[in-house]
């Protein structure tokens, strides 16, 4: 029996529970399809692509080893699965359960009703089991590997991203090891800085995103690290922190929300050019490194949505783009949490998670002669006009107004919400009056 495995986001041998199962059966052709169904254009760019690259060559590699390379394809899933089927007299294909997009769902379903029609053997199964299988040996196939051509090629967008995490197993697996030795032991990401957040965070999401690294072996890795004896209390919570982010996961990939309908936004806010400066930088980082700490990307989806005004679909799909790890499971139950949670002032906000100013001198360059005291609202800063002008931006809105209004808007909607009603004023912040409206006056020079 030739079985056909077809690999998606589970980019990897290790735990993998399809591969297992049809080599235990026989010879295996494992097969990826470039789809633009499953890499939709509206969220991926071209940081994905080259993420999915580098993933793709370290999982042919370990394919090739174990005795049949990948085989690799661009094109419509249906119409590649069926000429490989046809070609090879495959009788059975295996997957893995499709927790991705709606789209990607739907046409795991298509195939799933085309093979059965076929009469073939259609198997999906979990993707990990209670404990990790090993990498089976493969049996050889004669059918030519395929190349992955560039983004640009495939039609998208171009997306620089110089810090990006670099794909593959070995970097996923030096990321659990460092994270479960050492680095795991700062702050948890909950009570961390925005500086301090990238260093502590497990930064395993594009790893697990892309499924080069399953969750079953990194909840292993924490069961070896709790067996190992006299292992520091500060390991031990790192793992048990990390031990609740999967259990997120899980809740949010086997019960995915809806997906609202849109383009991906654009303008000052998706530019990381409000003027806003925490705003700003982490923008600029999430477009610089492909990720974000869970709470700086919780006040950009959330700002981009209340303040901002703009839909949660446009939000959300820039924040795709830009996120080595998109997961659409993830990210649409977080843009909802976003959409319905606190209104954030994100100057306020800003300062709580940057309250050195450091991570805003990081990726906001310009802002270097702005003293300390002024980092977070340069608008009032006397020199900002000399100094800031043609550099950075004045600020689109006036954040603590702008929160106002947001929350009386909300209250208004649902009159029966409680605090938040009662909380609404109108815009008399001493901020307003002293500084920002007389700062967008006409003698204001700076860049806009
Ligand atoms: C608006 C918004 C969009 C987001 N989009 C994504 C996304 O596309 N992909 C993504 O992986 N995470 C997303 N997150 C969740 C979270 O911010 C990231 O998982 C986290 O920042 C990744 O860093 P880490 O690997 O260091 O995570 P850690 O906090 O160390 O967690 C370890 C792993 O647990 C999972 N995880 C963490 N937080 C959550 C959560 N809230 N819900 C479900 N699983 C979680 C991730 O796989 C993560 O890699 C989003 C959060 C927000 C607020």
């Amino acid at each position: 029996m030739l079985s056909l495995v077809w690999f998606r986001r589970d980019l990897r041998v290790h735990d993998h529970p399809a591969l297992s199962r049809a080599a235990a059966e026989g010879p295996v052709l494992p097969v990826y399809v470039v789809d633009p169904v499953l890499l939709a254009p509206d969220e991926t760019s071209e940081r994905h692509i080259a993420f999915l690259g580098e993933s793709l060559r370290g999982l042919n590699e370990d394919l090739a080893v174990l005795g049949q390379p990948l085989v690799l394809r661009v094109g419509d899933s249906l119409e590649v699965l069926a000429r490989l089927v046809a070609k090879h007299r495959v009788t059975r294909i295996v997957t893995h359960a499709e927790t991705g997009s709606r789209a990607a769902r739907a046409l795991v379903a298509q195939v799933g009703d085309w093979a059965r029609g076929r009469g073939l053997d259609w198997l999906v199964l979990p993707e990990t089991g209670a404990q990790p299988c090993t990498a089976p040996a493969l049996q050889p196939v004669t059918e030519g590997t395929g190349v992955l051509p560039g983004a640009r090629a495939l039609g998208f967008t171009a997306s620089p991203c110089p810090f990006r995490q670099p794909g593959g197993r070995e970097a996923g697996l030096q990321m659990l090891e460092t994270y479960l030795a050492v680095r795991g032991q700062g702050l948890p990401p909950a009570r961390a800085t925005a500086p301090e957040a990238e260093r502590s965070g497990a930064r395993l999401s594009p790893y697990l995103a892309f499924g080069v690294l399953s969750a079953g072996e990194i909840r292993a890795a924490i069961a070896r690290l709790r067996d190992t004896p006299g292992a520091a209390p500060e390991r031990l919570s790192a793992a048990r922190l990390l031990t609740a982010q999967l259990k997120r996961r899980d809740t949010a990939r086997t019960a995915p929300l809806a997906e609202p309908e849109g383009a991906p936004a654009t303008g000052a806010w998706a530019r990381g050019e409000t003027g806003l400066p925490f705003l700003d930088a982490a923008m600029r980082a999430l477009i610089a490194s492909g990720w974000l700490d869970h709470r700086s990307r919780g006040l950009l989806a959330a700002a981009g949505m209340q303040l901002h005004g703009l839909g949660a679909a446009g939000v959300g799909r820039h924040l795709a783009r830009l996120s080595t790890d998109h997961d659409p499971a993830i990210l649409w139950r977080e843009m909802a949490r976003a959409g319905q949670g606190p209104i954030l002032d994100p100057v306020a906000t800003g300062r709580k998670l940057d309250p050195t100013g450091a991570f805003i001198r990081r990726w906001l360059p310009e802002l270097k002669p702005v003293p300390d005291a002024h980092l977070h609202t340069p608008w009032f800063w006397p020199e900002a006009r000399r100094a800031l002008a043609g550099r950075y931006p004045e600020p689109v809105l006036d954040p603590a107004c702008a929160a106002r209004e947001a929350r009386a808007l909300r209250a208004r909607m649902a009159p029966g919400r409680g605090r938040t009603g009662s909380r609404a004023m109108p815009c008399d912040d001493p901020l307003i009056e002293g500084g920002f409206r007389a700062a967008r006056g006409p003698q204001m020079t700076l860049d806009l």
